[in-house]
């Protein structure tokens, strides 16, 4: 059983809600899950719970490359220089964050606080995205996998993906957990009925997107104004990546063929 302190990264905004949580494990190794935007509050709040718990921070386990999760680590390594970070591989994106990382593969078992948490690879919210699964509580260190009362933004022009995000939602339900500690919002204590939730709102919003084709709309522009027809940018331009990522998917399944930038259900 892990115990796990919440710790907020001090970086509340339009994206990020009131800010980010991360949470130290304090224990014979100690992690911290999450980097938060290296904000001095948070590594403060990070160096007191240390010193309370008589903990020595070993390592940062990153669950994605989004700057609210992972920019933090350049100011941590500055702090703590002997802290291993470590996330699922994205070289790309992971470079924008200058500190050495270590790749966690996919179901790898990982020593957290006095026990272990299991990395579980999650892409479709980011192509690297991780939870970590502490089976000995049930509980999920969801990263970005949910946030309770919302749903999770799909960005289909930084590698979001529907298709993966759904697969992802079924095999973090397929595990039983009771509670999803989340980067955002409250703690999560009914996952089951918030994951359902995401996969009913997705299969709605495929219909709306082939009901939207169906009337001729074959644009994104057109089929963001015909399903959102209130939304203002840049709340428009949210909408328009989650209508390309459900086509991404209907793409995929050979259900809708582009040209160009014109999509045709086949
Ligand atoms: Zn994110």
């Amino acid at each position: 059983m892990l115990h796990p302190v919440l710790l907020h990264a001090f970086n509340p905004g339009p994206m990020t809600g009131a800010g980010n949580n991360t949470y130290l494990i304090p224990g014979r190794r100690t992690v911290l899950i999450d980097a938060g935007v290296g904000d001095d509050r948070h590594l403060d709040a990070l160096a007191r719970a240390l010193e309370e718990h008589g903990a020595t921070l070993e390592a940062v386990l990153v669950t994605h490359a989004h700057g609210d999760h992972a920019s933090g680590a350049e100011a941590i390594a500055r702090r703590w220089p002997r802290v291993e970070f470590f996330k699922y591989p994205s070289p790309e994106r992971d470079a924008r964050y200058p500190v050495p990382w270590q790749p966690i593969a996919a179901d790898e078992r990982i020593a957290a606080g006095d026990g272990f948490l299991t990395a579980i690879h999650t892409p479709g919210h980011a192509p690297d995205h991780l939870v970590f699964w502490d089976e000995s509580s049930r509980t999920v260190y969801g990263g970005d996998l949910a946030v309770l009362g919302s749903t999770v933004v799909i960005l289909w022009s930084q590698g979001g993906s529907v298709g993966d995000y759904l697969q992802s939602l079924q095999l973090v339900l397929d595990l039983n957990p009771i509670r999803i500690l989340p980067a955002h919002g409250a703690e999560i204590d009914d996952p089951r009925a918030l994951l359902t939730s995401y996969i009913v709102h997705r299969e709605e919003r495929e219909q709306q997107v082939l009901q939207a084709l169906d009337r001729g709309k074959d644009t994104v522009d057109d089929m963001v104004a015909s399903i959102y027809p209130e939304l203002q940018s840049p709340l428009r331009r949210m909408a328009a990546e989650s209508v390309r990522a459900h086509l991404a998917k209907l793409e995929q399944e050979g259900r809708v063929a582009r040209n160009g930038d014109r999509f045709a259900k086949i």
